[in-house]
């Protein structure tokens, strides 16, 4: 690892006066004297640093930022959670257990014990892929500038059975599967006061989009916080984790589905994959058989065929799609 220097940032205008680059901009760059980048937790950047992929002459360090560890919440309005709120103090807020179950199992469900200690939620949605190629520093890969992803042809077992054709890495926050679900959007500060809010959606992008980075962020920009809908009685939601043995390691397939039940028939109802393809997804196909429909087997069983219709596996991954076809139907049948 290269060294660095150290700033406390003090407040959110203090560190976006400072930083002038996120870590897809200075990827694979060697070292020069005026990277500035944010570092939350720590986890993810400083695996991007000893992989020597990132190479920053400065940190600034927005752990200690007033505010951004607060977690807001009211019956009218949902919660308003802090970018620097830790995975371990939103797996253990009450109100999420009750209200935001999926939310809860899918924090609950990163990692270890130890990394969700540190690790912010700002951090969580900013990380980067897992992908073997991408970590490696000897392939210089789509996400690279390349124009070559090494999946493709590669080891691709864990890697991405829909959107990618381009690149076929998957996106390692398993957290912002649920937060999309719950139609959470993400609270971003810019320059000169300016603020923007996004949904999860829009904050996440596709590779054709951007090769080089999976979301929207400007090096200028900080995620202060995610605000994420209220939430009634009638909704109800589940969220499983599918990883390759038992192990803290990431998913290879996840699913949160939310619905609002009434009457015993359910209302509306969003299912997101992840681990699916290159950002978070929605599977509207299969939210769609759950519509105006009462919830059985029969009928989770239709939603989870319809989750991976259109599905394009590569040679190593195909047995995925029978994975998602299952937990989709399961998460379902265990949310009601
Ligand atoms: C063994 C292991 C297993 C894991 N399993 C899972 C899992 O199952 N599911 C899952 O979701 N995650 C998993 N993770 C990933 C982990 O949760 C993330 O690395 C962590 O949440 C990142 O948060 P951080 O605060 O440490 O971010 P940092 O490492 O500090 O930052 C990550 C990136 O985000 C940028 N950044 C940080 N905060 C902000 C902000 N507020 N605004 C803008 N940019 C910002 C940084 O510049 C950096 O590029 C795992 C990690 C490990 C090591």
């Amino acid at each position: 690892m290269n060294k660095f220097s150290w700033y406390e940032a003090k407040s959110v205008e203090d560190a976006l006066s400072k930083v002038n680059a996120t870590a897809s901009d200075i990827l694979g760059k060697a070292p020069n004297s005026s990277s500035v980048i944010f570092k939350a937790g720590g986890i993810d950047l400083l695996d991007l640093m000893k992989e020597g992929l990132v190479n920053p002459s400065t940190i600034v360090s927005i752990k200690n930022i007033p505010g951004l560890d607060k977690i807001e919440y009211s019956e009218q309005d949902g919660f308003k959670i802090g970018a620097n709120v830790t995975l371990e103090e939103l797996e253990n807020n009450a109100v999420v257990k009750e209200k935001y179950l999926a939310l809860h199992q899918a924090v609950a469900h990163a990692g270890t014990a130890q990394l969700r200690n540190s690790a912010t939620l700002g951090g969580n949605l900013a990380q980067r892929t897992r992908c073997w190629y991408f970590r490696s520093i000897d392939h210089q890969c789509y996400r690279k500038g390349s124009g070559t992803c090494y999946a493709q042809e590669g080891e691709n077992e864990f890697h991405a059975i829909m959107n990618n054709k381009t690149c076929a890495s998957v996106h390692s926050s398993s957290v912002s599967t649920a937060l999309m679900a719950f139609n959470a959007t993400v609270e971003i500060a810019g320059p000169n006061g300016k603020t923007r809010s996004v949904t999860m959606e829009e904050f996440f992008v596709d590779p054709e989009t951007d090769s080089r980075t999976e979301n929207i962020l400007a090096s200028n920009e900080l995620i202060t916080g995610i605000a994420i809908p209220a939430v009634n009685e009638n909704v109800k939601s589940f969220y499983i984790k599918q990883g390759a043995r038992e192990s803290h390691d990431w998913a290879i397939a996840d699913v949160a589905v939310v619905m609002e039940m009434s009457g015993g028939k359910c209302n509306n109802a969003e299912i997101v994959l992840g681990a699916a393809a290159p950002v978070p997804v929605k599977a509207e196909d299969a939210a769609k058989k759950l519509r105006g429909k009462s919830i059985n087997e029969s009928v989770a069983s239709s939603a989870g065929k319809a989750s991976v219709k259109g599905a394009t596996p590569l040679a190593n991954n195909a047995y995925k799609v029978p994975i998602f076809r299952s937990i989709v139907k399961r998460a379902i049948l265990n949310a009601v």
